[in-house]
């Protein structure tokens, strides 16, 4: 029996999409070097993009994207139904990611604006959490493809894999990066959670937060740096906001 309660020997995997770029899902079918292995864990099927399987036995259901459509939710509470753990797949999945941009304006100027008037459904963008119950949530824009194997042979192996609960400035100081608040621009790698090997200031770009926050922050020290640093608290919030992941830090200051 692993620790979510269930027992596994090649694990069955749904994946499965909804609003979203579909990146996360290519990321697992683009890991050319460890996919030989990776398929030796796992049977698919049900995943659309490398498989023509379209069965419904499956014990965990990855599922990509935000729901923006009603039949998306019917979809994906009977995914609930079926699967024994539902994972919350990236970011858009996490938190409403990039998706979330369309909750800043009514969804009527968007449609007018976006799809010149025509009729079309959607509403604003909702987690997967918002509407079923997430038994595991891998975040990332995209997620990271070490992360979702280690997570996968954790459930296998029957022992717990979790996330890095320290910040991305801890990866970022092992790869002895010079910060980029010391070259005047905010990053939120102080506040977000790592696992990503500090991929974009080690490319000389801010982190924009899209694993969401790590555990034990200290919100008020992080702006309180911004304000000391003299950078825009406007900037701040906009990246912030950017995957909506850190939505109950940025109504504190409401
Ligand atoms: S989290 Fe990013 S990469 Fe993954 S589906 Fe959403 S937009 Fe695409
Ligand atoms: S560049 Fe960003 S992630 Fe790196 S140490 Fe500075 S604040 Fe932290
Ligand atoms: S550095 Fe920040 S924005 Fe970039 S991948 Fe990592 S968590 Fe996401």
């Amino acid at each position: 029996m692993n620790h979510l309660g269930f027992e596994l020997t090649r694990v069955l995997i749904g994946s499965f999409d909804f609003t979203c770029c579909e990146g996360c899902q290519l990321q697992l079918a683009n890991k050319e070097a460890t996919l030989p292995e990776f398929l030796a864990l796992v049977d698919i099927r049900n995943f659309r993009e490398i498989s023509s399987e379209r069965l419904d036995d499956y014990d965990i259901a990855l599922v990509e994207g935000s729901i923006t459509r009603s039949d998306e939710i019917e979809r994906l509470k009977a995914i609930r139904a079926r699967a024994k753990v539902l994972v919350a797949f990236g970011t858009c999945a996490c938190f409403g990611g990039v998706n979330s941009l369309k909750n800043r304006i009514p969804q009527e100027e968007l449609v007018r604006e976006v799809y010149d008037g025509k009729v079309i459904e959607t509403m604003p963008s909702m987690r997967i959490g918002d509407i079923v119950q997430v038994d595991l949530s891998i975040p990332g824009c995209p997620v990271s493809k070490d992360e979702v194997e280690r997570i996968m042979v954790g459930l296998v192996t029957r022992s717990a894999a979790t996330l890095p609960k320290y910040p991305v400035c801890v990866e970022c100081k092992q790869q002895l990066n010079t910060c980029l608040f010391d070259l005047g621009e905010i990053c939120l790698g102080p506040i977000t959670r790592a696992g990503c090997d500090a991929v974009c200031p080690t490319g000389k770009t801010a982190c924009l937060g899209c694993r969401g926050p790590a555990e034990d922050i200290n919100y008020p020290s992080f702006v309180q740096l911004v304000k000391d640093k003299e950078l825009s608290a406007a900037d701040m919030r906009e990246k912030l906001s950017l995957y909506n992941g850190f939505g109950g830090y940025l109504d504190q200051e409401n």
